[in-house]
């Protein structure tokens, strides 16, 4: 069941990717080219549909780390208004306060998760794969540990007080690791299986893989010293700095209803699929 659920989130992250790749194609075939997408393409087109997920869920978790703040302010006097000088006014003061907070984070992981599916990480790094997915955990975290801190040490909040305080907030930890955690991630690889796009092309000395057959570091290598396969067959971790910009300037100039990119898109399309061949270094990691 997991897995049913898994793949249908991986292709629903293919789907839309393609959608927003294909605007780009379309134009391209209207030019006489060919109207493949190429995998920087495709990956370009999945970070964009992300973005905007990803930036709103920033926006939350910084808006429930000030609702902390606040509640930290309330808790410790340091802000007093009329209605919390008395007690029910000031538990509640800052019970509301931890409230919003947790909202705020709760939905801010929902949408960073969200944002993951349609732009997952590659399983290729662990430790990147697992921050990626599960960042809410962190964010969870920042937004009550602090102040359980303060509440444990305020010199004077009543020793029941203090309980209440712990108590919320060790809840409000806790719904906020459970829904931080994404309990059924999305890789990167997956999602170009369902959208049937990963070729890529690498030479066997190269230290990264290549969009374009016509990247400028492997355009002049004979097709016998450049292989062709996805990006897992390759070896390498990533992709050629300049064919991912190209890749990202292409999507770009799509979304902006424009056709012109640059030269090298001109010949790109087909050397993905028909030619074969890259080779070296890229200046920056050949050093
Ligand atoms: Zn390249």
């Amino acid at each position: 069941m997991a897995d049913n659920k898994k793949n249908s989130a991986a292709d629903e992250a293919a789907k839309k990717a393609l959608e927003t790749a294909r605007k780009t194609a379309s134009k391209k075939a209207t030019k006489g080219e060919s109207s493949r997408i190429t995998q920087e393409e495709f990956l370009a087109a999945t970070k964009k549909n992300a973005m905007p997920y990803r930036i709103v869920a920033i926006i939350l978790w910084l808006l429930a780390i000030g609702f902390e703040v606040m509640a930290i302010l309330m808790f410790t006097l340091k802000v007093q208004f009329s209605f919390t000088v008395e007690n029910p006014g000031w538990t509640i003061s800052w019970l509301v306060c931890l409230g919003l907070d947790l909202i705020l984070v709760v939905i801010g992981s929902l949408l960073w998760k969200k944002g993951n599916h349609l732009d997952p990480g590659s399983k290729k790094n662990k430790v990147g794969f697992w921050l990626r997915n599960n960042f809410g955990v962190i964010m969870a975290a920042l937004a009550f540990i602090p102040f359980i801190i303060f509440a444990l040490t305020d010199k004077k909040a009543s020793k029941q007080s203090k309980i209440i305080a712990v108590i919320a907030a060790a809840a409000a930890l806790l719904i906020g690791v459970l829904f931080g955690i994404d309990w059924n991630p999305v890789s990167q690889e997956e999602v170009l299986a369902s959208a049937g796009i990963d070729n890529v092309c690498w030479t066997d000395s190269g230290t990264v893989y290549h969009g374009y057959r016509d990247c400028r570091y492997i355009k002049d290598k004979p097709d016998t010293d450049v292989n062709t396969g996805n990006s897992a067959d390759s070896g390498k971790t990533r992709m050629c700095k300049i064919c991912e910009d190209h890749a990202e300037e292409v999507i770009a100039a799509g979304d902006a209803d424009k056709t012109d990119v640059t030269e090298a898109d001109k010949t790109n399309d087909d050397l993905v699929i028909e030619t074969l061949a890259d080779t070296e270094a890229e200046p920056d990691t050949a050093a």
